[in-house]
């Protein structure tokens, strides 16, 4: 019995060997799991990764960080694309010829970071799904906003290099009945990503989006009044030290059908994608800043 335990357990490590896929969960056939992401990326074992555990308690005041700014090329903040399930998350590639959003300022210094995607991570119920947690507690959901350096010429240039990468993270939360969300506005471009993640069950499906107005969807991008930020990594393999971390303290609220729609989402190993996120990481000295307007 337990010889036929040891050899299962062979099979099952040289059959995730091949390809050296990655995936969320225990490392199993389909791929590696994350505390074995190192065997993907050896980037995934290094010091400075994403996400963490915020503890507010050890977190630094930074007036600097006063001079971030998220602007865009349109009053709205608008944006459109196409949304694809790969598998890991709901994402969407920004058309940048039908409006661009950037990040400049403060962290980020002159160097201006322009939108390329932005995609979410979500639990299978209320009690996680969010990848950075704040004093232990996860939300049920993070969106993440990733934008490049633009002094590199592509996104694929920039997301290794040590001032590649800025993502601001922003967590979301199931709005309860009765309980005042963030207006109609938001509520329309909430309902607008819905009817997008729909056409998304299966991996590899995809749809265009035309017209998400970003200051809509998360109102708080238009001052950036108060959020934590730190360097660290992707928090996917390759996972690149190269992220300058933008984590918003106020979560958005999404209508519980959003909720619904995203849990009905299949992941790449024939499961549901929900619970994709990455365990937080360790600190290893790492200061993380806070700004309050
Ligand atoms: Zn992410």
């Amino acid at each position: 019995m337990l010889a036929a335990t040891v050899l299962l357990g062979l099979v099952t490590v040289s059959v995730a060997s091949e390809g050296a896929k990655w995936k969320y969960g225990e490392t199993d056939s389909h791929g590696y799991g994350p505390p074995d992401w190192g065997k993907v990326s050896k980037y995934c074992d290094f010091t400075a990764q994403s996400p963490i555990d915020i503890e507010t308690a050890s977190v630094k005041k930074d007036a600097n960080l006063k001079e971030l700014r998220f602007t865009a090329d349109n009053e709205n903040g608008k944006v459109s694309g196409v949304i694809k399930n790969n598998g890991h998350a709901p994402t969407l590639a920004i058309n940048k010829l039908k409006g661009k959003a950037s990040l400049t300022g403060g962290p980020l210094g002159d160097s201006v970071y322009m939108l390329q995607q932005f995609h979410f991570h979500f639990g299978c119920d209320e009690s996680e799904g969010s990848e950075h947690l704040v004093n232990g507690k996860a939300y049920p959901g993070e969106l993440h906003l990733v934008t490049y350096n633009t002094k590199y010429s592509d996104f694929d240039t920039a997301a290794s290099r040590s001032d590649g990468l800025a993502v601001i993270g922003v967590f979301f939360e199931k709005k309860k009945k009765g309980e005042k969300g963030q207006g109609k506005k938001h509520y329309k471009a909430v309902r607008k990503l819905h009817s997008a993640l729909r056409k998304l069950e299966n991996v590899g499906d995809e749809t265009s989006v035309k017209n998400i107005k970003l200051f809509d969807l998360v109102p708080e991008l238009t001052d950036l009044s108060s959020f934590y930020s730190y360097k660290g990594s992707l928090t996917t393999p390759p996972c690149y030290q190269s992220v300058s971390w933008i984590v918003l303290k106020e979560p958005i609220k999404f209508h519980k059908s959003a909720f619904g729609a995203m849990r009905k989402l299949k992941n790449g190993e024939g499961g549901l994608m929900c619970g994709n996120f990455r365990p937080p990481q360790t600190l290893n000295g790492r200061v993380v800043s806070e700004f309050d307007r």
